[in-house]
């Protein structure tokens, strides 16, 4: 179903909104009704933010997070952390969630996703080399795996673990607290910091 007006810019607008996660026909509709009374300084605001997305963040060469850095992020940068700990998490975003949960203050490490052999996600699609190289410094003693707990996780955490075997470091994952099929994304802070203090050893 979609909402024609016949006013082809309005419909454009949207045809895009629409494509938008949990935007469905009848919330498109509304958006675009609110953005045509935005003032144009409003308009200008969210032009620039969205150009600025684009142009000015990267990846940092330390753990592939986001970054405005021209160098390190800041969580690389930081000299209170703990080197010899790194949390692997699927996506940028979160590790914003694991920050909240205040139990961990070692170095992260994004995959930029997860395995999925249904999707032909296969390891080169993520950052999984770039960790073990990390790790043939010496410096690392345990690695967790803040993966979600689904199978595309299971499988990443699988992979992860035998190529980490035979190595003198800690493996270990999130565990308790979280349901099979749950996605990190929907856990609370507390829920969430429980299964990090209650993370469980993945060593193969
Ligand atoms: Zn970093």
């Amino acid at each position: 179903m979609t909402y024609k007006h016949h006013v082809p810019s309005l419909d454009r607008l949207i045809h895009e909104l629409k494509k938008w996660p949990g935007v469905g026909p009848r919330s498109a509709n509304r958006w675009a009704n609110w953005l045509l009374k935005l003032p144009e300084a409003e308009i200008q605001k969210l032009r620039q933010a969205l150009e600025d997305i684009k142009t000015n963040i990267k990846r940092c060469p330390g753990c592939f997070t986001l970054t405005e850095e021209e160098t390190l992020c800041y969580l690389c940068n930081s000299t209170s952390r703990r080197k010899d700990l790194i949390c692997v998490v699927e996506e940028p975003f979160d590790i914003a969630r694991m920050e909240a949960s205040g139990k961990f203050k070692g170095q992260y490490h994004v995959l930029h996703g997860t395995l999925s052999p249904l999707n032909n996600i296969n390891p080169d699609h993520l950052t999984i080399e770039p960790l073990m190289k990390k790790i043939t410094n010496g410096q690392i003693k345990e690695i967790i795996l803040a993966l979600d707990a689904d199978m595309e996780g299971d499988i990443t955490a699988l992979y992860i673990g035998k190529l980490l075997k035979d190595r003198d470091i800690k493996v270990s994952r999130l565990a308790h607290g979280i349901p099979f099929g749950g996605n990190i994304d929907y856990i609370d802070e507390q829920t969430l910091g429980r299964a990090l203090e209650n993370r469980v050893d993945f060593s193969i």
